[in-house]
């Protein structure tokens, strides 16, 4: 494929699902509904080394509930991380490429079973290579604090991805996902390493937010897109793991600041403990309301919408049949 074609993959896609496509929905809390645990800095990753069937299994069923984007169980997965669990480098960067191929085979497996029947609503989905932020390894909490000490400069933040960047575009996704970056010194960051490394696949920076309003660091979302806005690398910008309501104002934010593609997947709304690393409780954004604040997503400018933590393949079923039932403007 040619680097162009390869450049336009993701608006190929959105063009083809009738202007806004489905991403999927949330990894780890599938894989713990299917009895894993994950009692660790590693998170899902840890299901990598323990259960990589069970992934596949997980994404063969946002395949079948209507996902046109699978991202892979990469976002906790770090060279250092797996380091830190007494791996070498070279079992480290085994379990990255795992991650990319076993999103690559649910994707083929499921295509090749629906292409050969004539009547189906399903698009040939794309697979995102999910790199999760510096925090995300950190597994603090400040990923959505956005506060990482004065040591950590732009220089620190480029080595802690470059390498992991590398090996993951090797294994050959469709497309990279920056995962819940919390600040603006981060999104440079990205911005500056796939210009460096030269990264021919298009790339998602989504943020997390506290309050709605900012990025986590409280610097404002204009400070941040500004920076995103001067790459051609970077085809589509948004909000991951952010609660539901904040959704809706955050894409008519992001219109008006970007002239990219718009991706938002917020989580159920529960919140995360990030130090005691559970969910407290809270009212829940059910998948009713999924169905309802999709479409509203989307005519707020959305053009890719699925579900972060806590959501489940019938939320991503509720908001595939929702876009699809009434495509938009
Ligand atoms: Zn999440």
């Amino acid at each position: 494929m040619g680097i162009l074609k390869k450049m336009g993959v993701l608006e190929d896609l959105i063009e083809k699902a009738g202007g806004c496509a489905v991403v999927d929905g949330g990894l780890s809390t599938q894989l713990e509904k299917h009895g894993a645990q994950f009692n660790d800095a590693l998170w899902s990753a840890v299901c990598l080394i323990q259960d990589p069937d069970l992934i596949k299994r997980v994404h063969l069923e946002y395949l079948e509930a209507g996902a046109d984007i699978l991202i892979t169980s990469s976002y906790q997965a770090s060279l250092p991380g797996f380091q830190s669990k007494g791996l070498s480098i070279e079992e480290g960067e085994l379990l990255l490429k795992k991650s990319v191929e076993l999103a690559v085979q649910a994707r083929d497996k499921f295509w090749d079973a629906k292409k050969i029947i004539s009547e189906h609503s399903y698009n040939r989905a794309l697979v995102a290579a999910s790199i999760g932020s510096y925090g995300a390894y950190l597994a603090d909490g400040s990923e959505y604090s956005g506060c990482y000490g004065p040591i950590v400069d732009l220089d620190k933040l480029k080595d802690f991805h470059r390498r992991r960047l590398q090996v993951l575009v090797e294994a050959g996704p469709d497309l990279l996902a920056f995962e819940t970056i919390p600040n603006k010194l981060e999104a440079q960051a990205l911005v500056e390493l796939l210009e460096e490394e030269n990264i021919q696949i298009p790339s998602w920076i989504c943020f997390s937010s506290v309050d709605g309003e900012n990025a986590p660091s409280g610097e404002s979302f204009k400070e941040c897109l500004d920076i995103i806005n001067s790459s051609n690398k970077i085809s589509a910008v948004g909000i991951n793991c952010a609660p539901p309501h904040f959704v809706q104002g955050l894409v008519q934010k992001f219109k008006e600041l970007t002239g990219k593609v718009i991706v938002v997947y917020p989580n159920s709304g529960e919140v995360w403990d990030g130090r005691a690393k559970r969910w407290l409780p809270s009212k829940c954004f059910d998948d009713e309301k999924f169905k309802l604040f999709a479409t509203r997503w989307r005519d707020a400018g959305a053009k890719l919408i699925g579900g972060c933590c806590r959501t489940t393949p019938s939320t991503i079923r509720v908001i595939s049949k929702a876009l699809k039932e009434n495509s938009g403007p």
